[in-house]
């Protein structure tokens, strides 16, 4: 982490998504306020902003509407999908992801230096970010509140195994677990193991069981069955959240 270097886009950020490490330093509770000290840095940094002629409030209506609608998780999936399918492609991912990605027409903000790191049976991979957030947007979307919240932050690095279990993922103890602290110049996407049962599919069909969770590293890629289950029940869809509601994200 470099707490001094500034983030990207910081001015751009949609509020409360990502307004940088330095947030999180020696943040004051505002007296006499219903908002919380975070909500409430964010909307006096967003006013000063607007007053001072920095920051167009369309233009951030406009940022967050992409984010929300437009780049997810999907893309993440599309990526996963083709490392699955693809060797090729794979070998590219596992070298320069950022150039592999971009090749998929995903860049941009916030995902300008990605790695990808590769879950096998002898190793998982766990994302976070202990200051703040930061987190793949161009592969990913916005990051789920859990990912921002303390408790996930703090136990991540701490009791990665615990953090797992609370999302309903228990490894085998002969499962290495590497947990990656996302920086601003960092950003990492986990490819999960492609599921048992999947040869010969197309990339199409195997970016549907790839969750936004198993790309962070707190969840697997579905099975086929679980894709059954899924279309029949209206979901879970590739952006579904923790498994469980005590998850990391609750202190
Ligand atoms: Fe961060």
């Amino acid at each position: 982490m470099s707490p001094e270097e500034p983030h990207p886009a910081r001015t751009a950020a949609p509020a409360g998504a990502h307004a940088g490490h330095r947030q999180d330093h020696g943040a004051e509770a505002h007296e006499h306020s219903h908002l919380d000290p975070m909500d409430a840095r964010v909307r006096a940094l967003e006013t000063l902003l607007v007053a001072q002629g920095y920051v167009e409030p369309a233009a951030v209506d406009r940022l967050i509407e992409t984010y929300e609608t437009r780049v997810g998780p999907h893309h993440g999936a599309a990526v996963v999908a083709r490392a699955w399918a693809d060797p090729g492609f794979r070998a590219r991912l596992e070298r320069d992801a950022t150039a592999a990605i971009a090749s998929m027409g995903f860049g941009g903000r916030q995902g300008e230096h990605m790695v990808a790191v590769f879950n096998s049976p002898q190793e998982h991979h766990l994302v976070v970010c202990t200051l703040c957030s930061c987190y793949p947007w161009p592969v990913l979307g916005l990051p789920p509140v859990w990912y921002k919240s303390a408790p996930y932050r703090s136990r991540a690095v701490r009791e990665p195994r615990a953090v797992l279990a609370d999302f309903g993922l228990r490894l085998p103890e002969t499962t290495r677990l590497r947990v990656w602290d996302s920086t601003a110049e960092i950003r990492y996407l986990v490819v999960p193991m492609r599921p048992t049962g999947t040869e010969g599919w197309d990339e199409a069909r195997l970016a549907r069981l790839v969750t936004r969770d198993s790309m962070i590293g707190t969840g697997l890629a579905l099975a086929p069955g679980d894709l059954a289950r899924g279309d029949a029940a209206g979901g879970p869809g590739p952006a579904a959240g923790p498994a469980s509601s005590g998850g990391a994200g609750t202190p």
